[in-house]
């Protein structure tokens, strides 16, 4: 770690100060916005939705090729409303390709990071909000280094858009393909920047010329336990999938791997998203990472079963991914089984996720950390 900051130490020095936001995009603002900002271009408004059809129906990103567009006005709209955002620092492959992590560098010399994951029938995308994050869970790679900013509803869209691009034009094994899923997985806490990953989530799920056509169901937002932005989000009607990080049934054991606790305990948290569940009719997602002797005893199996009990939830169990010079480690097979085990039991349905990407710290911010 000590060495890695090191290397990071001199980029640093010439980044642009913090203030300097990301530049406008057309993913920024809604069909009204665009069509302002299109007509003080002395742009036709339809133009608004020409752009919109070749962002994010046909994934286009080279201007020449938006033909309905006539040529003197494409060089202007390309650099008010669709400015480079992101570029590729590198990406990493593993599962014979059908994961694709990808390190990303933001204008202002920021790093981020997707990972894209084809199973059979399904694509998820992993998506950061943030360039960091400021939750500081010790079992976290992204967690360790603290938030350096938000990110634009753009940049996240952006990401996305990317990796459909990638699947439409067949340079992800499997053949030409889309993106079908979204989670909120990547780096930073997305209702910790609340308004543009909304704004981001609304891009992702409106139709083209508005946005990219996803479902919303399809869309998971994954949190430590805000509850002041869960309640705002139960109340946007939306239909998204809410992923809690609980890591613990116990507040005592909670105030330690996931330090917000302190402020939003399990009782309040589980609270919110039940509130959310029932205003959703979704399934609230547990998440629950496995750590060796941290929170993978019996006891609290049962603990946390009595805490899910009849609720309309789902435990997503994530065997850790230890993080360079953390003193922790996965859980043993066997002692994970009899945990999946004493939950199920009592009648809460519970998975493990797959360990995708594991070979190239496809989770939880290593490769950014790495760099
Ligand atoms: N901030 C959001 C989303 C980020 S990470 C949240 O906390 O929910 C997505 C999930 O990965 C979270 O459940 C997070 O706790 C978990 N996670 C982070 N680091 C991990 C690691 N090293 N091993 C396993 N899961 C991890």
């Amino acid at each position: 770690m000590g060495h890695s900051h090191q290397m990071s130490a001199i980029p640093l020095v010439f980044t642009a100060p913090r203030a300097v936001r990301p530049a406008r995009h057309l993913a920024d603002l809604d069909p009204g916005q665009r069509r302002a900002a299109v007509a003080e271009l002395g742009e036709p408004a339809f133009r608004a939705d020409q752009l919109g059809r070749h962002y994010f129906g046909r994934l286009e990103d080279d201007v020449e090729r938006m033909t309905d567009v006539p040529a003197a006005a494409r060089a202007t709209l390309a650099e008010a409303l669709l400015p480079p955002l992101l570029t590729v620092v590198r990406h990493v492959g593993c599962d014979d390709g059908a994961t694709r992590k990808t390190l990303w560098r933001a204008m202002d010399g920021v790093l981020i990071e997707s990972v894209l994951m084809r199973y059979p029938g399904r694509t998820t995308l992993c998506v950061s909000s943030q360039a960091g994050c400021g939750m500081a869970c010790p079992f976290c790679a992204t967690g360790q280094s603290g938030l350096t900013r938000n990110l634009s509803t753009a940049e996240i869209v952006e990401q996305v858009v990317a990796g459909a691009r990638a699947l439409a034009r067949d340079e992800i094994p499997g053949g030409p393909g889309r993106v079908s899923n979204v989670v909120f997985m990547g780096m930073g806490e997305p209702l910790a920047n609340y308004q543009r990953v909304l704004a981001a989530v609304r891009r992702l799920t409106e139709p083209p010329p508005s946005g990219l056509g996803l479902s919303q169901r399809s869309v998971t937002v994954s949190t430590v336990g805000l509850v002041p932005a869960i309640r705002r989000l139960t109340g946007e009607g939306l239909n998204v999938t809410l992923a809690v990080s609980l890591h613990a049934p116990d507040d005592e054991l909670r105030d330690t791997l996931v330090p917000v606790n302190t402020r939003w305990p399990v009782a309040e948290v589980l609270d919110a998203a039940w509130e959310y569940a029932a205003a959703t009719g979704r399934r609230v997602s547990i998440e629950y990472a496995m750590i060796r002797d941290v929170n993978d005893q019996p006891w609290r199996a049962d603990l946390l079963a009595q805490l899910l009990r009849a609720r309309l939830t789902h435990v997503n169990l994530i065997p850790l991914n230890p993080t360079p010079g953390s003193r922790w480690d996965a859980s043993d097979p066997a002692v994970q089984r009899e945990f999946v085990r004493r939950l199920r039991d009592r009648g809460v349905p519970t998975t493990v996720r797959d360990t995708r990407g594991r070979e190239i710290a496809g989770a939880c911010g290593q490769l950014a950390a790495a760099d």
